[in-house]
């Protein structure tokens, strides 16, 4: 996908909470630009990291992501509409930019999905900084 046009609209808004292989994220960790409000592990081999306002660590000021060469797995097929999750709201997989009725239609259907996982995810990193509080 070539998202250079529309960076100054969309601000990069697929780079949030994705999951990463544990291993992975340990390789690139050290390269984050942004602090991680949360790192979680989903149990499954993936880790979970989100900076403040809910953007990817390696997101950079100007939208550009700044392990974009080895990305994880995920970025590397976001976009190609396999899954809700997987659809870019500003074009499409052939690279064509959606009308804006068709950009609200996409978001309308991913929000409330998009924000339960936020809400679980930050659920988790409360009750995993209370347990490393209280020793449990
Ligand atoms: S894939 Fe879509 S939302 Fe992500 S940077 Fe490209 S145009 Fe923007
Ligand atoms: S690793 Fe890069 S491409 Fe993937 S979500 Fe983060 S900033 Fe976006």
């Amino acid at each position: 996908m070539d998202c250079d046009a529309l960076l100054c609209k969309c601000r990069a808004a697929c780079c949030g909470p994705v999951p990463m292989p544990a291993n992975f994220y340990r390789a690139h960790r050290a390269k984050a630009v942004r602090e991680p409000i949360f790192e979680l592990s989903d149990g499954q081999g993936n880790v979970y990291a989100a900076a403040e306002g809910g953007s990817c660590i390696f997101l950079g000021e100007d939208c550009r992501c700044v392990i974009y060469a080895t990305r994880p797995p995920i970025c590397r097929r976001y976009g190609d509409e396999s899954h809700l999750f997987l659809t870019c709201p500003y074009q499409d997989k052939d690279g064509r930019v959606r009308f804006r009725a068709e950009r609200k239609r996409i978001w309308r259907k991913q929000r409330p999905a998009v924000e339960k996982t936020l809400r679980e995810l930050g659920d988790a990193a409360r009750k995993h900084h209370t347990a490393s509080q209280t020793g449990e």
